[in-house]
């Protein structure tokens, strides 16, 4: 059986304290093995990063960003065996692999332009023959560590700006599907980044809090649930690490009265059970104002979920896969029974679908449950599946006080024909990311993706203008150089 091994100083390896299983999700089977780092293989890669640092810090800017160019080229060219790669690891159906893998390359092409990112700021003449200027230099060997939701994506939110910046990183990705994520850093090798620059790591807490403690790490950016994340960034921030940390969510869209409803279902269709719902832009709450609007949303979407296909990813024509694991699988399950159980109406049941031939995959069926409450165990917590949940309310004030008062603020949504109701609403509305009439505001790659409240633990969002900040430290030098034979005397004021 296949052992999948980390990329270490250019070299890959298996080096493991112990092996874990790797499962298709779809089958239900395990298809491979990991080889999980112990504490001395992560400090082997720190130390190889730590090494190519110097070389790579000197190594001008546009020769860094030429080797991204060849690195979008050969994702591109490959782009049919990463997505095989994702959908045996994480489930999801080509469509949905293939568009994850272009907003990751979107991700590249924005590292592209770093010669003009990293250009600075000048001020000449500040003062009499005083030039003065800011520069962004890298911070040194910088970490990242992610989620099983994006494997491509959410790692090429972070090293390619990271790297194009001039630091060295090290990637500790999820252990659920690691696949596509060392294949992804073996064609940046092949595109001419020198061993070292970027190294992956394979493993599990142990690997996490060697980089959280190793003095050389100067930043660590982390993708993931909301407990861990405030983990990471407590411990990063305490041992004197940059750190920002995007966690959780439980993302609402408000359907007001005079939304075009047809659309509003379709846009919900996609952005509820897309991926099966392990999204961290997700919608899944509906929440509906007034009897008429909740009323139609319920009935137009439990008729258009009647053509929703779960199934395996292999098949295109499915519209979601299954869940990442068993665990999962009954997590969820486990969510739609305490719904029940707590006086919600099962709309559209999708636990334990029939998938023919995958009797033993992760499956969960699209779920319409209608009547949630705000204190709802599952309406409190994240469900990440196939599970579209319905608030009633009466006034859009209501819609977004419910919204406020979530621990989570990643994104949000609001359908509706009046511009002045959207426009109050993304004005004041307590959340990072806003769509007016668009399910999954996700920000191009020219803007920073983040959310507010529990959904982030920093300052600095994810990728973007933000990553260019996040992934370098400030410099402002001032120069003098007097004219020849113009002495001046001491001065003893504060220099104004
Ligand atoms: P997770 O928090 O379980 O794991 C994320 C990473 O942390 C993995 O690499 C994992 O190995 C590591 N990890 C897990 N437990 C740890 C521990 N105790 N100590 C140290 N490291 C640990 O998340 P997941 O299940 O892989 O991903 C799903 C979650 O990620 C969801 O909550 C989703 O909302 C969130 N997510 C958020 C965003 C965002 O941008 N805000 C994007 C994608 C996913």
């Amino acid at each position: 059986m296949t052992l999948v091994g980390h990329l270490i100083n250019g070299e890959i390896r298996t080096d493991a304290s112990r092996q874990q299983d790797i499962f298709n999700p779809s089958t239900g089977q395990v298809s491979k093995q990991l080889a999980i780092a112990g504490k001395a293989t992560v400090e082997e890669a720190i130390a190889a990063a730590n090494a190519a640092f110097p070389a790579w810090r000197a190594t001008p800017v546009a020769k860094r960003a030429r080797i991204m160019f060849r690195f979008k080229e050969l994702l591109e060219q490959h782009a049919d065996k990463i997505i095989t790669l994702i959908g045996e690891e994480h489930g999801k159906i080509s469509h949905d692999a293939k568009g994850e893998l272009q907003r990751g390359i979107e991700s590249v092409e924005y590292a592209c332009g770093a010669p003009e990112l990293l250009k600075g700021e000048h001020s000449r003449n500040v003062g009499p023959s005083i030039d003065s200027w800011s520069e962004f230099q890298p911070l040194g060997v910088v970490a990242g560590i992610t989620p099983f939701n994006f494997p491509a994506m959410v790692p090429l939110w972070m090293y390619p700006m990271a790297i194009v910046c001039g630091n060295t990183f090290i990637l500790k990705p999820s252990e659920r599907d690691p696949s596509s994520v060392l294949f992804i850093a073996q064609l940046l090798e092949e595109a001419g980044l020198p061993p070292g620059v970027l190294n992956v790591v394979n493993g599990d807490k142990e690997a996490v809090d060697t980089l959280l403690h190793a003095s050389k790490i100067q930043a660590v950016s982390f993708v993931g649930s909301t407990p861990i994340a405030e983990y990471i960034y407590a411990t990063a921030s305490a041992n004197g690490k940059r750190c920002q940390a995007l966690g959780g969510a439980k993302n609402h869209a408000i359907v007001m009265p005079d939304a075009d409803m047809d659309n509003a279902v379709n846009q919900l269709l996609g952005a509820a059970f897309g991926s099966s719902g392990e999204r961290c832009m997700a919608l899944s709450v509906a929440v509906t104002v007034g009897d008429a609007a909740g009323d139609a949303l319920v009935a137009k979407m439990k008729q258009a979920m009647t053509s929703l296909k779960v199934g395996t990813h292999s098949d295109s024509s499915n519209d979601f896969g299954p869940l990442i694991s068993k665990q999962h699988q009954e997590k969820v399950i486990g969510y739609i029974n305490s719904a029940e159980e707590q006086g919600a109406k099962i709309v559209v049941d999708g636990r334990y679908p029939e998938v023919t031939g995958f009797s033993e995959g992760f499956f969960v069926g699209g779920t319409l449950i209608d009547n949630v409450t705000a204190e709802m165990v599952s309406y409190k917590e994240e469900i990440f599946g196939p599970v579209l949940q319905v608030v009633r309310v009466d006034t859009m004030q209501e819609a977004m006080d419910l919204i406020d008062a979530h621990e989570y603020g990643n994104g949000t949504c609001i359908f509706t024909r009046d511009g002045e109701a959207a426009r109050y609403f993304s004005d004041h509305i307590q959340v990072g990311m806003v769509g007016i009439n668009v399910p999954l505001p996700v920000p191009v790659a020219y803007h920073s993706f983040g959310g507010w409240k529990r959904s982030l633990f920093g300052d600095l969002h994810a990728y973007g203008p933000d990553s260019v900040r996040f992934y370098t430290k400030r410099k402002t030098i001032t120069q003098r150089w007097p004219s020849a034979g113009v002495r001046e005397g001491a001065e003893f004021s504060f220099p104004s």
